[in-house]
């Protein structure tokens, strides 16, 4: 579906662990689109509050962290080819740090900050501003791209989520188990659901994608025919 022909913007977002981050590459491959992981983008600002000592016990100094917002530069490397994605806090190669359950712990209360909301949305925005893209989020197609040609809003039963995510970071060698893995996958649910600043929740105009009991097969079809008539629709 490469070529000249009309180029959308793709909203994904939904509860942790659905494979949101999976399905946007692989639809952005498809495309010859951009991709664009928001939660990396969280999970690098948390990563910093990490290594300056700045969370403990679920307490932030949100004073310094919000102070060198600027400081922190974040950037990807991402190979369309082997739908491979770097995540780079300040030019150092972060990406797996920032999938340990340590982050994870943390992200949500970081993301739950209006002044870090408001700065990783103006980078997405600017990261996004020519279609062609897929951005996957919490946000996307409420605040980031409110207009957004596409959104997609993806769940998955808590179980299944959790043990996608533990089977990930089982392979990697990480020493979790799955109820942990379940405890953070509910808390971190609970936090975006119930925060203040663009809680998660689903656009109007989204539409659902239950995976629970889909294959990646079957959800990539389901994906596309949305996307081909989306583009009909546009184009005519
Ligand atoms: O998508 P991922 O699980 O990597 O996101 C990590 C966390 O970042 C989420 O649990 C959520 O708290 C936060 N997040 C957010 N808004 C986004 C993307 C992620 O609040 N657009």
């Amino acid at each position: 579906m490469e070529g000249k022909q009309t180029k959308l913007v793709i909203a994904i977002d939904g509860f942790s662990s659905c494979g949101k981050s999976t399905m946007a590459k692989d639809i952005a491959k498809r495309m010859g689109y951009i991709y664009v992981d928001t939660g990396a983008m969280y999970r690098a600002v948390t990563l910093y509050a990490l290594r300056n000592n700045w969370i403990k016990d679920d307490n932030i100094d949100k004073k310094n962290l919000i102070d060198s917002l600027d400081d922190i530069k974040i950037s990807f490397q991402y190979n369309q080819e082997n739908q491979s994605n770097i995540t780079f806090l300040n030019g150092e190669n972060i990406e797996t740090e920032i999938r340990q359950l340590k982050v994870s712990d943390n992200v949500s209360i970081v993301a739950a900050i209006a002044e870090v909301r408001k700065h990783l949305v103006k980078l997405q925005q600017e990261f996004g501003k020519d279609a062609g893209v897929v951005m996957d989020g919490r946000d996307i197609g409420t605040v980031v791209f409110p207009n957004a040609d596409l959104k997609i809003f993806m769940t998955a039963d808590p179980l299944i989520r959790a043990q996608r995510r533990y089977d990930e970071l089982k392979a990697k060698g990480d020493l979790v188990t799955i109820e942990e893995i379940l405890a953070n996958v509910e808390k971190r649910d609970h936090i975006d659901q119930t925060r203040e600043e663009s809680p998660l929740t689903k656009a109007d105009d989204a539409i659902t994608l239950d995976n629970s009991h889909l294959t990646p097969v079957e959800q990539t079809a389901q994906v596309m025919q949305w996307i081909k008539d989306k583009i009909t629709e546009k184009d005519s």
